[in-house]
């Protein structure tokens, strides 16, 4: 499903050492060096599609990824690998990521075997790679399948983060792990971040765990980006229906502000039969009839912030849910 959303997306931008930007839809996300940008939605909306594109592991049809300065859908092989050498992902099924014949220090070693010609870094010393995700040098010997799933997530960063990346996507990292894993990862993830200063994207179904780590975000419906801004505007005053809703549901985001829990109707709609008009429209309580015919276009709304949807300024106005479906 996925790939069938990824072909409609037209994604356009740069991005480099200093500031990175890309472009889904209308929408241009803006990613400074060490910033976060959060991409979230349900499962099917695109998410992990725009983070392969943006790493030039899947080719857009139209628009352009440009990586320092680069558009990667013009480069060959040989060059796009050379630039891979400076972008990782990280992704959730670690068992998936990692060789299980292979031991954890061959494996956390490979990215030096791989691209030694293109990055001409120099492996630390394993016992280093391991201290800086926080795992035991003693773990150097063993296989994946000795290791708990919140220990296979660090070695799998260890391997990501061995070549110093510019830019690296996290493809929902902690969703197979327990909160508490979760909550370790992520700290260790900022720290990481706050001491090598690379750009990233942070992929998640989930509010909770991107609020913590995130600086901006991006809210993605069947493959569009519907509003995207500063994490603290956009978890404070949502502006799109279905951003309200997903902020709603969130307990610990909604408490202190009058809004109630917006119930989103019905079930997201399969990507291989978007809705006309506003593909939200079919749940959405604020739909008139522009919304069944006309795409909104993304349009700012304040600083930062933008909005996809025909009744964003009275979406963002009208707090209180009294034309929404609240429990
Ligand atoms: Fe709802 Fe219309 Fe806005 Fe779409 S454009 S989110 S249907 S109000
Ligand atoms: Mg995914």
């Amino acid at each position: 499903a996925a790939h069938g959303v990824g072909r409609s997306f037209s994604v356009g931008g740069w991005i480099g050492a200093r500031r990175t930007i890309a472009a889904v839809g209308h929408v241009d996300l803006a990613i400074r060096r060490g910033e976060t940008l959060a991409i979230v939605g349900e499962s099917g909306c695109g998410k992990s599609t725009l983070g392969r594109l943006l790493l030039g592991l899947e080719r857009p049809t139209r628009g352009q990824v440009l990586f320092a300065g680069q558009d990667l859908a013009g480069l060959s092989e040989g060059r796009l690998r050379h630039l891979r050498a400076h972008m990782q992902l990280v992704f959730q099924n670690t068992l998936a990521a990692l060789d299980p014949r292979m031991t954890i220090g061959e494996q956390v070693l490979e990215p030096f075997r791989i691209h030694r010609n293109e990055t001409g870094t120099v492996a630390p010393p394993i016992e280093q790679l391991l201290a800086d995700v926080g795992l035991g040098a003693a773990l150097a010997a063993r296989f994946p399948h000795q290791l708990s799933g919140g220990q296979r997530q660090r070695v799998v960063m260890a391997r990501a983060l061995a070549t110093e990346p510019d830019f690296v996507v996290f493809d929902e990292p902690v969703s197979a792990l327990d909160v508490s894993v979760q909550a370790q990862i992520i700290a260790l993830i900022r720290s990481l971040q706050r001491q090598r200063g690379f750009a990233s994207v942070f992929i998640s179904h989930d509010l909770r765990v991107v609020r913590h780590i995130a600086d901006r975000i991006a809210v993605m419906y069947l493959g569009r980006v519907v509003e995207e801004g500063p994490i603290a505007t956009v978890f404070a005053a949502p502006a799109h229906p279905y951003t309200r809703a997903l902020v709603s549901a969130v307990p610990r985001i909604a408490v202190g502000t009058a809004r109630q829990r917006v119930r989103l109707a019905g079930e997201p709609p399969s990507p291989a039969a978007i809705p006309a008009g506003c593909p939200f429209h079919p749940r959405c309580a604020l739909a008139q009839d522009v919304c069944r015919v006309e795409l909104p276009r993304i349009t700012a709304v304040g600083a930062g912030h933008h909005v996809a949807c025909h009744f964003a300024a009275v979406a963002a106005e009208d707090a209180a849910p009294s034309t929404m479906t609240a429990t």
